[in-house]
């Protein structure tokens, strides 16, 4: 029964055309893989308080504040001028080139 339930769902998860943010980050369905971090949980699925998805979600403009570029989670947490002090001090030393590598590291 679980294994026809995973099944299930990897063919949701392959077809759906929502989830498009975590869907780049994750090809799998793994019921193992729930995290109860806030702040994670906003970069893996792209909502909150990211520009992007406040310009889908509430009409806002979806410029990062530099004004350099849309404010995706790439954007604002990789590529951002703005924010480069905060990933210098404290967590993302290893100068990730993607979120999806930054995530390997945790
Ligand atoms: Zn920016």
């Amino acid at each position: 029964m679980r294994k026809n339930t995973r099944q299930s769902w990897q063919i949701l998860w392959d077809h759906s055309s929502k989830v498009i943010q975590v869907k780049s980050l994750y090809e799998k369905v793994d019921e193992k893989r729930l995290l109860g971090d806030f702040y994670l949980n906003q970069i893996i699925t792209g909502h909150g308080a990211f520009k992007t998805y406040q310009d889908r979600s509430f009409g806002k403009s979806p410029w990062c504040f530099c004004g350099k570029d849309e404010g995706t989670v790439e954007h604002t947490i990789i590529k951002c001028d703005a924010w480069q002090d905060i990933r210098d001090t404290y967590f993302f030393k290893k100068n990730s080139s993607s979120i999806k590598e930054l995530l390997q590291y945790n």
